[in-house]
């Protein structure tokens, strides 16, 4: 057996108006003048003058803003380093991402392949990165899904989404400023925060559970309780927790794995472009069978929080399409071992997850 050697962000800040440290941050990582920053900011900012005119430009510093009404692509990332490459004469001194998980994600890839040849795609897998990124910064503006810590950063690409998952992957800074998340619309909220709930349901439940996982997984798992069934909370409050819960969850999947839910929903993602967060809930909705009791906690955190996820998305879809999302689902092998073990195969087969994939 070997054990994984697992790097880390480097550094990272915490704290209400940490954002106003962005400058002092990244000034010494300044290569020259001609070497930018560039910032990848999620769209939703535009206009938003508050968060805005925090980010510090000088010299030749580039601010792009980014969509994120799909989850990103390889395709994305492609001609993002292209724009980089064609605006400025030099490599940029890094990249700042400003955002959720999609932006998070975009900005790791981007500061991959800007110092790799080829294309996103190539680099789908495990450790097919040979160069080290550029200095990157990862800014989360809504809690949940630990892409702020992870070692992976997940893409939909021609043939498959599959993360980078590398060495050279994890951010070098992050800051932590949980009052960038304070205008997150309510029901996006819950479905990050679920994201992280899940993370620790698969992990905690999972039997590639150890120490390690366990120990962040727990402490995850009792700040989401409390966020999201206790009333006895502050928005402000809110916002820390779930913030460091995000980090929590993120680290204890990192040395176990997620589980049902996320094997499933990367059906419906891949087939129908359902996003991670709602999908993961819309799955886990209907897990009772594997996680009896985190279920029924889910189920009463939603009543609480007036959410409704949508129904009957799967009720129009032919068998192709039903095949599509199974074939999906069951190739991701290592999620189904942590969530069944083993002897998964003999359990988890094509009608079995048809008639889950139906009830939704
Ligand atoms: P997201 O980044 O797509 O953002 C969700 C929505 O919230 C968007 O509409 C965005 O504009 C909005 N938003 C974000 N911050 C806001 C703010 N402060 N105020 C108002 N609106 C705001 O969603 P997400 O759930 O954070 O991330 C999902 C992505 O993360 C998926 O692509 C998923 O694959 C990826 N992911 C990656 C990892 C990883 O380890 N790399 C782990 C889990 C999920
Ligand atoms: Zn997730």
């Amino acid at each position: 057996m070997s054990f994984k050697n697992y790097p880390m962000v480097s550094r990272v800040v915490f704290g209400r108006g940490s954002f106003n440290q962005l400058s002092e941050i990244i000034e010494p990582k300044r290569l020259n003048a001609k070497a930018p920053f560039v910032f990848l900011v999620d769209d939703v900012f535009k206009g938003n003058s508050w968060l805005i005119s925090k980010i510090p430009l000088a010299y030749k510093d580039e601010l792009i803003y980014v969509s994120t009404a799909e989850e990103p692509k390889t395709s994305q990332v492609d001609a993002l380093v292209e724009q980089i490459i064609l605006n400025h004469n030099e490599r940029p001194s890094g990249i700042i991402g400003i955002g959720g998980g999609s932006i998070l994600d975009l900005s790791k890839a981007v500061s991959i392949l800007l110092t790799n040849e080829g294309e996103a795609k190539d680099y789908q897998g495990w450790d097919l990165v040979r160069n080290p990124a550029i200095y990157h910064v990862g800014i989360p503006t809504i809690s949940g899904t630990g892409a702020e810590v992870s070692r992976t950063t997940v893409l939909t690409g021609p043939e498959r989404k599959l993360g980078i998952n590398s060495d050279y992957t994890p951010f070098d800074q992050v800051i932590l400023d949980p009052e960038l998340t304070k205008d997150v619309p309510k029901d996006q909220w819950f479905y990050t925060g679920m994201d992280c709930y899940i993370h620790c349901v698969e992990s905690l439940n999972g039997t590639y559970l150890n120490s390690f996982s366990e120990t962040y997984g727990e402490k995850a798992m009792e700040l989401c309780k409390s966020i999201f069934l206790e009333n006895n909370l502050t928005d402000k409050e809110k916002e820390d927790k779930l913030m460091m819960a995000s980090w929590h969850g993120g680290m204890s999947i990192a040395y176990s794995q997620v589980g049902v839910a996320h094997a499933m929903s990367y059906g419906l993602s891949f087939l129908l472009g359902t996003k991670h967060g709602i999908g993961n809930c819309i799955v886990f909705d209907h897990l009772e069978e594997f996680y009896p009791e985190d279920v029924a906690l889910f189920k009463k955190m939603r009543k609480l929080n007036n959410i409704e996820l949508p129904q009957g998305i799967c009720a129009n879809l032919s068998d192709e399409d039903f095949d599509i999302m199974i074939n999906v689902a069951l190739s991701l092998e290592p999620l189904w071992e942590n969530a069944v073990g083993k002897k998964w195969k003999q359990t988890i087969t094509h009608e079995k997850l048809k008639s889950l994939y139906k009830l939704m």
